[in-house]
């Protein structure tokens, strides 16, 4: 199913104030109510896809997270836990990095000039993800401005004068209704200071688009869906303010033999039939370059799984290693010469049923039922 842009749903665009989007949802879960379609599916489908798209737009916290993030930030990440304490979050925390400076009791000021949070989608093959790996990365975003070295001012006399609109307060109280709500000042936009002369690389802003490379360090046994977290390189502030953070968004390239679960790799293996009943074994390409050889015992199934302890993943943040696990799929020959036939002609003429007790039973059952 592909999914569907939460704001597309609500035929809104990415702007729209609380009010339009409101109203949106009001129209839309009206018009595909299951109540007026006798229940059918597909409305009831896109009747829950409005509803969720409206739970997430009418919350501001969630529909900054959705802007920044998509729906990947209400997918539980959080499952994996990788580093402890160490770079990575889990949703709840991400959530707290991104707002909680809106709960910050020292107020408006700081929240209106960090920076924002950014998200890089990192791809990664089985063996980076193994060892672990350094990658570089080219970033594109605001910086601190060079010219003014962020103060964002022209020259050093025209830097930091109080604005006049907040009082150096960097927020504004208004009145609505009953209450009073304190929102960040639109003049100084919550720094509380003005530049009479800004700098004119930034406009006075302090920051400015730049390309830059980073080096990121990415621990063994990421996943899919790790997300890892660098603190301080996502957006430069506001004149000078605190940056915001990178994340590394973890995707994982398919490999060619293994399939992962985990800590666990998963490989297909095909095997003759000759050596599925007389035995032998199998040489892997282990992750770690290693070859791995699997030891088939004689009579193995197609569908069995053999175990290689500790030939595995490594363990995101831990010691160890997850298992290799051989999963057996016995081949039947479609291409034999005519000596072999006559092998095999010979074999069958001297079976008595015995050599294969799961199909001796089975057309036993059936006979049985035949009477
Ligand atoms: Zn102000
Ligand atoms: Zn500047």
């Amino acid at each position: 199913m592909v999914e569907q842009d939460y704001y597309e749903l609500l035929g809104v665009p990415r702007g729209a104030d609380e009010a339009a989007i409101k109203a949106a949802y009001r129209r839309m879960a009206k018009e595909c109510h299951p109540d007026r379609h006798n229940g059918c599916r597909d409305q009831e489908a896109r009747f829950k896809a409005i509803n969720e798209a409206y739970d997430v737009l009418k919350d501001p916290q969630k529909r900054a997270a959705y802007d920044h993030f998509g729906k990947a930030a209400f997918q539980n990440g959080a499952a994996h836990d990788p580093f402890g304490g160490g770079g990575f979050e889990g949703f709840s925390d991400i959530f707290s990095s991104i707002f909680g400076d809106f709960m910050d009791p020292r107020g408006a000021r700081q929240n209106a000039a960090r920076g924002a949070d950014l998200r890089y989608d990192l791809e990664l093959t089985l063996e980076e993800a193994f060892t672990g790996i350094e990658k570089t990365i080219a970033i594109d975003a605001l910086g601190t401005c060079e010219p003014c070295h962020g103060r964002g001012c022209a020259t050093a006399e025209t830097c930091a004068q109080t604005c006049s609109t907040c009082g150096g307060m960097g927020k504004v109280r208004a009145h609505q209704g009953f209450f009073v709500v304190e929102r960040g000042c639109p003049t100084c936009r919550g720094s509380g200071e003005v530049i009479s002369d800004p700098c004119r690389n930034c406009q006075g802003e302090g920051r400015a688009i730049q390309k830059r490379k980073l080096a990121v360090q990415i621990p063994a046994g990421v996943d899919d869906g790790t997300r890892i977290r660098v603190a301080g390189e996502g957006e430069a502030g506001v004149r000078g303010a605190a940056a915001g953070d990178l994340y590394l968004f973890v995707h994982m390239k398919r490999h060619p033999i293994f399939a992962r679960e985990g800590t666990t790799l998963i490989a297909e293996c095909p095997v003759s039939f000759t050596t599925a009943a007389l035995g032998g074994a199998i040489e892997l390409p282990g992750v770690d370059g290693h070859k791995v050889e699997i030891k088939i015992p004689a009579g193995v199934q197609s569908g069995e799984q053999l175990r290689h302890r500790g030939a595995g993943m490594s363990v995101l943040n831990g010691r160890g290693r997850g298992d290799l696990v051989a999963r057996i799929l016995v081949e039947t020959p479609t291409r034999m010469s005519a000596r072999q036939k006559e092998l095999l002609e010979e074999f069958r003429a001297t079976e008595t049923g015995d050599e294969c007790p799961a199909a001796k039973s089975f057309f036993g059952r059936i006979r049985e039922m035949f009477g």
